[in-house]
């Protein structure tokens, strides 16, 4: 796995793994930016909480996003109004304003050394076509009270044909915030276990939750919020037929000139994304983009030598730093899920599906959360619920989305196997024997690797990221290691070296 400029430039503490019962008010599954958050707010209204992660906190997703705290969205604001209507659009716009001032105001109260810097951001385009987008785009933020303009041109080092400019936005050190969250949340009383996977929840006879570990121990909680980034429990919620896992590509390039001076990002494919970052060592720009549905590029070291050949062309330098790729859930609405699992599930809260602006929506997440932990339940509230239902925008975009992870399936099964190959170092092949499909990978010093690649999940073929050396699942985004280990996404069995048993976990 390649690593982010995030992850190598901020030094971690460490937190112990589950090694006890715990009995709490709340138990936080996932140690990201929605769920440190969401500790660090029901720390401080009292409540007793404890928080585990699989891993590392701070090493998903949001150990490798770009930070940018950014209210514009890509173009939202115009379709939020169009699908429902400018009161809700306004709700979108004030919790998004709501989370950034959160970020800014923790920054200044805790001192936090987080290289916060507010910069314009700007989304542009080179196409004639996309002018009119644009121009609603101004139309729907300049409505809900974004300070905000139209130009024609950008100090860019090419040429755009009409931008669109969000004052005031921001970007920041993610994990140097972060980090100081979480040690605010510990300091107040709440508890970390690190390396301690939630592999259940169970409701008592009491009416509370037995979240249980892959150790021996378990949490027990009154109520239990999952911000695993995909959620690790489903519950008949289909949250993951909502949702399409999307890939992204970052380079970190040393000596880049010019350098921009605010946040990019273009509305046409492919997505080129572009801040600097300076920390007094390093002055990088961080170039990114690349977007593609989880395991579907047929070569996902092109999308890096794209990025790099771009920074050569633009910006002088491909002198390279960091690299790094994630993925992000994008929904069916581009409006996130938070709130209970299901209107049923009394005390089982999900935040997931930030659309790629989780810096953001991942905070608003802590926020809202919190204040429904606590009773508060409001229209915003309401309006974020992963139940919601909008006729038009969700039975299009589901069939669309259904569609896609049909085709991918079918895709899988008609896809031959190769029959006569020879892997070289650091290649993968797939063969099919006795009607199963097998995925071959041989590593750098020669041993071969073979896995079923039919995701345990609910079935599709996994195809081979090149780049990060994953089997990758182009239906629901499940990513395991060659050897079979899960690393992300809703399935929660490995993959075997025989046959895989198909296991939805969603019930
Ligand atoms: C390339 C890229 C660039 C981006 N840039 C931006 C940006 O500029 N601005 C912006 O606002 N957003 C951006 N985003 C989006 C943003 O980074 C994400 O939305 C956000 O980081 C997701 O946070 P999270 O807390 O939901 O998930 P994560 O950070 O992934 O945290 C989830 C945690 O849950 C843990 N976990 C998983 N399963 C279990 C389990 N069973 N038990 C216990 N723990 C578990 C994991 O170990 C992990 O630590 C970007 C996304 C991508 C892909």
């Amino acid at each position: 796995m390649k690593h982010s400029l995030w992850l190598e430039t901020v030094a971690f503490k460490k937190y112990p793994n589950l090694d006890r019962e715990e009995h709490v008010d709340v138990c936080i599954i996932g140690g990201g930016i929605a769920g440190i958050t969401t500790a660090y707010q029901l720390r401080n209204k009292g409540l007793k909480v404890v928080l585990i992660d699989a891993d590392q906190i701070t090493h998903g997703t949001t150990g490798r996003t770009t930070a940018k705290i950014s209210a514009q969205h890509g173009a939202i604001y115009d379709d939020i109004i169009q699908h429902y209507g400018q009161e809700r659009a306004q709700m979108y716009a004030d919790a998004t304003r709501m989370a950034q001032t959160f970020i800014k105001q923790r920054i200044q109260d805790l001192n936090i050394d987080c290289n916060y810097e507010e910069l314009p951001a700007y989304l542009y385009t080179q196409k004639e076509s996309n002018i009119e987008t644009l121009q609603k785009e101004y139309e729907g933020a300049n409505l809900l009270g974004f300070d905000c303009e139209l130009l024609d041109t950008l100090q860019l080092p090419f040429g755009v044909t009409k931008a669109l400019k969000f004052n005031n936005q921001a970007q920041f050190h993610p994990l140097k915030y972060l980090q100081t969250l979480a040690h605010e949340f510990v300091m107040a009383g709440g508890v970390i276990y690190e390396n301690t996977k939630a592999t259940d929840i169970n409701q008592n006879e009491y009416g509370t939750y037995t979240v249980s570990t892959e150790y021996n121990f378990s949490v027990h909680a009154k109520k239990v919020i999952i911000t695993s980034h995909f959620p690790m429990y489903d519950h008949r919620a289909f949250i993951f037929a909502k949702m399409k896992p999307e890939r992204s590509y970052v380079l970190a390039i040393n000596n880049a000139s010019p350098l921009p001076h605010g946040m990019y990002i273009n509305l046409e494919d492919p997505t080129i994304s572009l801040r600097t970052y300076n920390d007094g060592d390093l002055d990088v720009l961080l170039v990114g983009g690349q977007n593609h549905r989880t395991g579907t590029s047929p070569d996902t070291l092109n999308h890096y030598a794209y990025l790099k050949q771009f920074s050569k062309d633009y910006f002088n330098s491909d002198d390279v730093l960091y690299e790094w790729s994630t993925q992000d859930y994008v929904t069916v609405d581009y409006i996130p899920y938070i709130g209970k699992l299901k209107e049923s599930n009394d005390d089982i809260y999900v935040a997931t599906g930030f659309n790629k602006w989780g810096m953001t929506n991942g905070t608003l997440a802590g926020l809202l959360l919190s204040m429904q932990i606590l009773g508060e339940e409001n229209e915003t509230t309401a309006f974020y619920s992963p139940a919601r239902f909008n006729p038009t925008i969700h039975t299009n975009n589901l069939m669309t989305y259904t569609a896609e992870v049909a085709a991918e399936y079918i895709k899988g099964k008609l896809q031959k196997g190769e029959k006569d190959f020879i892997l070289e170092p650091n290649q993968a092949a797939v063969i099919k024997q006795d009607g199963d499909k097998y995925g071959v990978y041989k590593d750098d010093e020669g041993n071969v690797f073979m896995v079923d690649i039919t995701c345990p999940h609910l079935g599709c073929e996994l195809s081979f990221n090149t780049a990060e050396r994953t089997w990758d699942c182009p239906c629901h985004g499940s990513r395991y290691s060659y050897k079979g280990e899960i690393f992300e996404g809703p399935s929660h069995l490995e993959l075997s070296c025989c046959k895989n048993k198909i296991e939805p976990n969603i019930f």
